[in-house]
C-alpha cells in the first residue's frame, strides 16, 4: 500500500464550501479493507452536510475499488435479484424513459440498467463509466459506453432528456459541479434520476458505522433528503419525486458488517450464506421504514428548472 499522504487528503464541505467540520464517527472500510486506518465522518457546522474527511485524492480511486467491487460483478443470486428490481424500476419509470427520449447514464458500470431500458424498447441510450473493464463489458453487450468520467467525457450540452445516476453521486469528489454539468447536458424540462443512500434513515441509525450506505472511502458524501434537495435546488433542479426503497438489502448487509467488525467470522459466513433469506425476512421492517420515509436507499427524480439558479460562485 502506498503512503497514506499520497492517497488521502482533507477536504472542505462540498455543499457550502466551508471548512468547519464537526466529527461524528470514525469509519473503516468494512467491506473491502482498503483503508490503512479509519477515516472521519463529519457534519458541516454551517450547513449540516455530512461527508468524509480525509478523502481519496483525485486519481487514486483505483486503490479503493477492488476488482470484485460489487457493481462490476453480475453472476450471483443477488445480482439476479438486483436485475429483477432494476427491471421493475424501468417499468415504473417508463413514462420518463420511453422513446424518443435520449437517455444518458453516468457511472453505468457494466450497463445493466441501460440494457434493460434498451430491451424495454428505447435504443437511444448512452453510458459513461470510468472503469475500463466495466465499460468494455457494457460495450460487449452492444451498448454505446464511453470510458471516462462525467468531467472529462465530451458530451453535447442540452442533448439529453434523462440522466441516470445509480448510486453515483455519493462517490463523486465534486457533487455540485457534477450536478451543474448534468443540468447543462439536459434539455429544458429534462430530468435527472438519482438513486443513493439516505444518511437520515433508520438503518443508518441502527447499524452506525456498520451501515452499508457509508461504504468509506468510496462514498465521499452522506446525503440526506434535506441536503440533497438543497444541492439540487442550487444546481438548477426541482425535486418532483422522492421514493424510499422497501426491500431488506441493507439490513442483511448491516448484520454482516456488524459481525465482520466484531471479528466473528463464522457468524459472518453464516449471515453471508443466508443473505437472500435475510433480505426477504427484513423486508417488512424495510417497508415500514419506507412508509415513514426513513429508508436507507432512496430514488429522487429532479426536473431541470426553467429558470437558471443564481450562480453560487463556487
Ligand atoms: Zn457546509
Amino acid at each position: 500500500m502506498l503512503a497514506e499522504a499520497t492517497l488521502l487528503e482533507p477536504v472542505p464541505c462540498a455543499l457550502c464550501g466551508a471548512d468547519d467540520p464537526q466529527p461524528l464517527r470514525w469509519l473503516d472500510d468494512l467491506r473491502y479493507g482498503t483503508l490503512p486506518h479509519p477515516v472521519q465522518l463529519v457534519v458541516c457546522r454551517r450547513c449540516g452536510f455530512r461527508y468524509l474527511t480525509p478523502q481519496p485524492r483525485p486519481g487514486t480511486e483505483s486503490a479503493f475499488y477492488p476488482s470484485d467491487y460489487d457493481p462490476y460483478r453480475r453472476t450471483t443470486l443477488t445480482a439476479r435479484a438486483r436485475r429483477l428490481l432494476l427491471a421493475r424500476e424501468v417499468r415504473d419509470l417508463w413514462p420518463l424513459l420511453a422513446p424518443p427520449r435520449r437517455v444518458l447514464e453516468i457511472g453505468c458500470a457494466t450497463g445493466e440498467l441501460l440494457d434493460l431500458v434498451r430491451r424495454a424498447g428505447n435504443p437511444r441510450v448512452t453510458g459513461v463509466e470510468p472503469d475500463p473493464a466495466a465499460a468494455a463489458t457494457a460495450r460487449a453487450r452492444g451498448l454505446v459506453v464511453r470510458t471516462g468520467s462525467l468531467e472529462d467525457t465530451p458530451l453535447v450540452p442540452g442533448s439529453y432528456d434523462v440522466v441516470l445516476l445509480q448510486h453515483v453521486l455519493e462517490h463523486l469528489e465534486r457533487p455540485r459541479q457534477a450536478l451543474e454539468r448534468i443540468a447543462a447536458l439536459l434539455r429544458p424540462g429534462g430530468v435527472a434520476i438519482l438513486w443513493l443512500p439516505n444518511g437520515a434513515s433508520w438503518a443508518a441509525a441502527v447499524f452506525s458505522d456498520a451501515w452499508m450506505g457509508y461504504d468509506p472511502p468510496r462514498h465521499r458524501s452522506v446525503f440526506t433528503p434535506a441536503t440533497l434537495r438543497r444541492l439540487l435546488a442550487e444546481t438548477g433542479f426541482v425535486v418532483v419525486d422522492e421514493r424510499h426503497e422497501w426491500h431488506g438489502l441493507e439490513w442483511s448487509w448491516g448484520l454482516r458488517l456488524l459481525a465482520r467488525k466484531a471479528g466473528k467470522r463464522r457468524l459472518e459466513r453464516l449471515l453471508a450464506r443466508a443473505h437472500f433469506p435475510l433480505v426477504v425476512a427484513a423486508t417488512p421492517l424495510a417497508a415500514l421504514a419506507a412508509a415513514v420515509r426513513r429508508s436507507g436507499r432512496i430514488r429522487v427524480i429532479a426536473r431541470k428548472a426553467a429558470d437558471p439558479p443564481v450562480p453560487s460562485g463556487r
